[in-house]
């Protein structure tokens, strides 16, 4: 997998977090590096962080990383998401991208994993009328090391 965004691939993925935002009141975000030469589940915790993806009323911010040239990626939820979700779950669709990146379908499978994911948020944080856009949904694109 070495893979470059599109702006296209961007909107697309920008539009699934969005739509997957009408169902929860939960936060999502992806991050791809090229390279991610540790452990990529260390690796999205750093992310999260300097994202400030902890900063949700309710914890409930999610983020899938991916690291397109080494071919990792991670799916982490902060406390009140892994509190509920069982790490079957992360795992789970993490397989459902590996397969779907096996088979080429990058951009694809990152939108299947957001929906997914914004599934299961709605099971535990169903979107409330008040809702903010509490995370701005992005796609942030970096190196990594
Ligand atoms: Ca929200
Ligand atoms: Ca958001």
């Amino acid at each position: 997998m070495h893979f470059k965004f599109s702006q296209n691939d961007k909107n697309r993925i920008l539009e699934a977090i969005q739509d997957a935002e009408k169902q929860t009141s939960g936060e999502i975000r992806v991050h791809a590096d090229s390279k991610c030469s540790g452990d990529p589940i260390q690796t999205a915790i750093s992310h999260f962080e300097r994202l400030k993806m902890h900063e949700t009323k309710d914890r409930n911010g999610v983020l899938i990383y991916i690291a397109t040239r080494d071919r990792k990626l991670a799916i982490i939820g902060d406390q009140n998401i892994n509190e509920k979700v069982s790490s079957d779950y992360w795992e789970t669709t993490k397989n459902n991208l590996i397969t779907s990146f096996k088979k080429g379908e990058y951009v694809n499978g990152i939108t299947v994993a957001i929906a997914d994911v914004g599934e299961k948020l709605k099971a535990h944080f169903p979107y409330l009328s008040d809702d903010t856009d509490e995370l701005a949904n992005d796609l942030s694109i970096g190196e990594g090391k």
